[in-house]
């Protein structure tokens, strides 16, 4: 069993939380932080990295070094992993965890890095090497860990994003999430989810948000969206935490139904976040959104005629 610390640089991203939870149930003794601080001495320091702009923070730079210099071990996982050169390049880790990460970190944890074990980056002397892909990890896994000052934090608003669902059907050129996760949807069951909502309640959590891209995708099967089990989603977790606490404010223009739009209305706090991107078809088309202007005024307008808000 090792003391790992995963450091999840200002929030406890949903990431963090999520291999916190794996590596707790493998049987490690795991402290979750936000605060950028050393760890103790020859420890393994997990970093969660969600944006480039961490490759250039100061105090994440000298942490790692520090780390290192004491005898300590850091792998760098999280989004940030869409580009292993560019953070290894920055950041000289001991290796970074490439894409989804639950199931290459525990062997990283337990047997180190080797050019055997797939989804790493490391390097060799000053060749960086990248291993294999992993391949999609299983999304039944424990419970997140979830630290007890979890109701302390806002994400637009919410103590967390809760992920429902992996994947979108989309391929906008900007966004990771279809290159992270893929284009198939890869869906929870439904009692797993409400089962970390309980547990977010219990710890303190006041709002949660349903993540995943887009929100109504959850359920879907082979490129067709399953409206009543998105709905069935949203009650449930509104019956958890009732409905002024529950948004799903991520979805795509195409991916609503009148239904739908009731549910949000019903079980959430009422507002939709469109990526609209732009107000020119050319460049929606450019950026692959797969959505006109014309479309995307006609999903506005529907909203309001089911009394939602847009953003
Ligand atoms: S629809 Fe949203 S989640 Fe899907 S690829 Fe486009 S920006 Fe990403």
């Amino acid at each position: 069993m090792d003391d790992i610390t995963i450091l999840s640089p200002g929030i406890y991203t949903y990431g963090a939380m999520l291999i916190g939870g794996v590596l707790r149930g493998a049987g490690h003794r795991v402290t979750l932080t936000r605060a950028v601080t050393a760890p103790p001495a020859g420890s393994l320091l997990l970093m969660s990295l969600f944006s480039t702009q961490h490759l250039l923070d100061p105090a994440i730079r000298d942490l790692i070094r520090n780390h290192r210099e004491r005898d300590g071990t850091v792998y760098v996982g999280g989004p940030v992993s869409a580009a292993p050169e560019m953070v290894l390049g920055e950041l000289a880790p001991d290796a970074v965890v490439v894409g989804e990460g639950e199931e290459t970190v525990i062997r990283l944890v337990e047997e180190g890095v080797s050019d055997a074990l797939p989804g790493i980056a490391f390097l060799d002397g000053d060749r960086a090497v990248v291993t294999p892909s992993a391949p999609p990890a299983s999304i039944d896994r424990p419970l997140p860990l979830i630290p007890d000052d979890i109701g302390s934090q806002s994400v637009r608003g919410a103590s967390a994003y809760i992920e429902t669902h992996r994947g979108c059907i989309g391929g906008c050129t900007f966004c990771q999430v279809p290159r992270f996760f893929g284009r198939t949807i890869r869906s929870r069951k439904i009692a797993s989810i409400i089962e970390e909502v309980k547990a977010f309640a219990a710890h303190g959590a006041t709002r949660l948000s349903v993540s995943g891209g887009t929100g109504s995708l959850y359920g879907s099967r082979d490129g067709e969206m399953d409206p009543e089990a998105f709905i069935t989603l949203l009650r449930d977790m509104a019956g958890v935490m009732g409905p002024r606490n529950i948004s799903s404010p991520d979805i795509r223009v195409d991916c609503i139904t009148d239904e739908i739009l009731d549910a949000i209305r019903q079980y959430t706090i009422g507002w939709i976040f469109f990526g609209i991107e732009s107000g020119s078809s050319r460049v929606l088309r450019l950026m692959g959104k797969g959505a006109t202007v014309a479309e995307v005024r006609e999903a506005v307008e529907r909203c309001r005629e089911h009394n939602l808000k847009v953003a």
